[in-house]
């Protein structure tokens, strides 16, 4: 997979991709991540990327122009079956494990972040394919959400993690993962659960399951109403 992100603020991304699941994913070549800084497409001597907004208002929105050319210079087109073009927006459909999934098995991905007050909505209508939130709240810009949402598909690309380690976690039929337990059994008086050390393979998973369940009844009674149904 390859992975363009579009930002007035490279500089966010120094160190972020050179550790952990991240850099393993390039290392083994299933993953390709560029920074396209945006100023780079400004048309502007003083490299600016923003303007007043239309109509009056607080702050600034960043112009539509430099957006659609450095897209252009991609040579992505939104109508790329492989492809996806994602304006990132707290105003966006809100980002899970269902879409990272969706998005892990396409070929290439273009992030476009925003700043200030957010970006021309020329961009949303006719170049971006989708728009996507990683919360309801408000962040600086979108150089967190393409942190959030890379890391995210990253782990899904087919090959990177061991199925297992994918299957038995969070969100999967909409349930929480169990707790989970390393050594020692008994760390300052608290006890790993005795079941864990039984070494009966069956009852450790129906144990788990039930504990699956446990956990996302009492922190996800969303999740769990869904799983019930
Ligand atoms: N004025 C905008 C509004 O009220 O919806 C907020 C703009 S925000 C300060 C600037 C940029 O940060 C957005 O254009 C977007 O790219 C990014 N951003 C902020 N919060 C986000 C979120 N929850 N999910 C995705 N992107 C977000």
């Amino acid at each position: 997979m390859q992975i363009d992100i579009i930002t007035a603020f490279p500089g966010s991304f120094a160190g972020v991709f050179d550790e952990s699941m991240l850099k393993r994913a390039q290392e083994k070549g299933l993953l390709q991540l560029s920074i396209t800084d945006l100023r780079d497409y400004s048309g502007d001597k003083h490299r600016r990327v923003d303007d007043a907004p239309y109509g009056g208002g607080a702050g600034m929105v960043m112009r539509a122009e430099p957006f659609y050319l450095a897209v252009e210079a991609l040579g992505v087109n939104r109508d790329d079956p492989g492809a996806r073009i994602i304006l990132l927006s707290p105003g966006g459909i809100l980002f899970n494990q269902d879409k990272a999934r969706q998005l892990s098995l396409l070929n290439r991905l273009v992030i476009l972040c925003g700043h200030y007050e957010g970006i021309d909505e020329r961009v949303a209508l006719y170049l971006a394919g989708e728009r996507i939130s990683i919360g309801d709240y408000v962040l600086t810009g979108g150089e967190i959400p393409a942190m959030v949402l890379v890391d995210a598909v990253t782990r899904l690309i087919p090959g990177l993690l061991c199925g297992a380690s994918l299957s038995e976690e969070s969100f999967n039929e909409d349930l929480l993962e169990y707790p989970q337990y390393t050594r020692p059994p008994n760390f300052r008086g608290m006890l790993v659960p005795e079941i864990l050390l039984s070494g009966n393979h069956g009852e450790i998973k129906k144990w788990r399951y039930c504990q699956s369940m446990e956990q996302t009844r009492r922190y996800r009674p969303d999740l769990f109403r869904k799983f019930k149904r």
